[in-house]
């Protein structure tokens, strides 16, 4: 059996979470046969080495000659601190040193060349940027080997082969699988843990790319995909995916297991949870994706499946997502006419404005929409232009927002083809004086969302809340 597991910034953040992470990898190797790990670049809050690396880069491109020097020296320190805590001096220390130094160097040398040029492109950036992963991983196969197990520190240049879109590419799958089948293959088979960097990749012609901040869960789940793992862990610092905000609601607990489609709407509803994206490669293979606690090993966490086993139950979880405004478009000239929609949405997204809920009365006289509150002028203003016309001739009353509301998003596929889960919600939140200022459903059924006014947000949530776990 295989398992890859992922490993984020805290679990490498030091020397005491490595030596942790090292046994959360043995026993992984103990109950599975074959482990691939992948790890980020040392991240313990509030420093994370990615940050350090962006920072670096930018404030050399920016003409700062200080900064990045400054920054290498942060970088040594965190570095050099975890490897002499681990690494006995008898033992690899030294060659670790020198390899996490060379990182360090290049590091420099790139900041200077940037800062010369007074350019940073994108290429640059992740060749920078991805240096984090690149020494984290030398420093943990390094202990493996000191405490007795085979382990081999893999940078994934040589085996995620992406398209040339910088800071943000997209794995090509075959080539990915050909190349990591025959890296990674032979090291498994003879017992060799393959440490692995998350984050990186490169194009065909060898440049260092990066899949995106946050990358490192996406590469576990390609390389779950291209070795065809049996299942796949991402290790964070929670109990998994959890029902609700726990700073908004006291009784939040964990949710024992989730479907793709319910994952989505919780990550686009504001939930801190893996990127849908991120997903792909498990949910389409088939490959159960199980998010963990580093703090809290034995608790199961949350396994995200393809399809419908999880439905049980109906209502999930509750998610919100504040600092929003209701933006409205009315006029009773809109009733009948075709393509307002159209224009609206066009406005919309000529303002770069992503939109977050739709609604539309059946008598056609108005439209509404829910945007982040930092674009609300920018929208209105773009609306307005593109309806001058409409607004002149008074077949568009009006265009205008209500500030400060959330929208209050509850999630669960179970919902569909439940009647009477909507009078529910409805009737909590009618029960406790909150008043819904507009409502939501996808054809999915998978989730309802109410837009509430921004101060009600807390209680809308928990009342929620108390329903579904009740
Ligand atoms: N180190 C990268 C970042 O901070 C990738 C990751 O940790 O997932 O974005």
């Amino acid at each position: 059996m295989t398992l890859v597991v992922k490993f984020g910034g805290t679990s490498v953040g030091s020397a005491a979470a490595m030596r942790e992470t090292a046994d959360l990898i043995l026993q992984s190797q103990a109950d599975w046969g074959q482990v691939v790990v992948v790890a980020s670049g040392m991240g313990s809050k509030p420093v994370k080495v990615t940050d350090l690396l962006l920072q670096g880069a930018h404030t050399a491109a920016a003409g700062d000659t200080e900064t990045y020097l400054m920054v290498a020296e942060q970088l040594r320190q965190i570095h050099f601190e975890a490897i002499d805590g681990l690494l006995e001096p008898e033992g690899e220390r030294q060659q670790v040193l020198a390899e996490n130094g060379r990182f360090i160097d290049r590091f420099t040398a790139l900041c200077q060349a940037v800062n010369v040029l007074g350019e940073l492109s994108p290429r640059a950036l992740d060749a920078i940027s991805g240096m984090g992963e690149q020494m984290s991983i030398r420093i943990l196969a390094a202990y493996l080997r000191q405490i007795g197990h085979p382990a081999e520190a893999i940078d994934a240049t040589e085996l995620v082969v992406t398209d040339g879109h910088f800071q943000n590419a997209s794995p090509l799958f075959e080539q990915t699988e050909a190349k990591t089948g025959a890296r990674i293959r032979p090291l498994l088979a003879q017992g060799v843990i393959p440490i692995v960097t998350g984050f990186i990749g490169a194009t065909a012609s060898g440049a260092t790319t990066t899949l995106g901040r946050g990358g490192s869960d996406f590469s576990a789940a390609i390389f779950g995909q291209v070795l065809a793992a049996d299942e796949v862990w991402i290790w964070t610092d929670v109990d998994g995916v959890m029902s609700a905000d726990p700073r908004l609601v006291s009784g939040a607990r964990s949710i024992p297991t989730l479907s793709y489609r319910e994952v989505s709407e919780l990550a686009f509803y504001g939930a801190r949870v893996l990127h849908p994206k991120t997903m792909r490669p498990c949910v389409e293979n088939g490959i159960p994706l199980r998010i963990k606690n580093t703090f809290n090993p034995s608790h199961p966490g949350t396994v995200i499946v393809p399809d419908s086993a999880a439905e049980n139950g109906g209502v999930k979880a509750v998610t919100a997502i504040k600092n929003l405004s209701l933006i409205t478009v009315e006029g009773k000239g809109m009733l009948g006419v075709p393509g307002i929609a159209a224009r609206t949405f066009g406005a919309v997204a000529r303002s770069q404005v992503s939109v977050l809920l739709i609604t539309q009365a059946s008598s056609e006289q108005s439209i509404c929409f829910a945007a982040p509150s930092d674009a609300t002028n920018a929208v209105i203003r773009s609306l307005e232009e593109t309806f001058e016309e409409e607004l002149k001739a008074q077949d568009i009353d009006s265009i205008w927002a209500l500030p400060d509301v959330s929208i209050v998003t509850v999630v669960g596929a179970g919902m569909r083809g439940t009647p009477g889960i909507a009078g529910r919600v409805f009737t909590a939140l009618g029960q406790h004086g909150v008043n819904i200022i507009a409502i939501a459903q996808g054809s999915s059924e998978c989730s309802i969302s109410l837009v509430v006014a921004g101060e009600e947000t807390g209680t809308a949530v928990s009342h929620i809340h108390s329903l579904i776990t009740a």
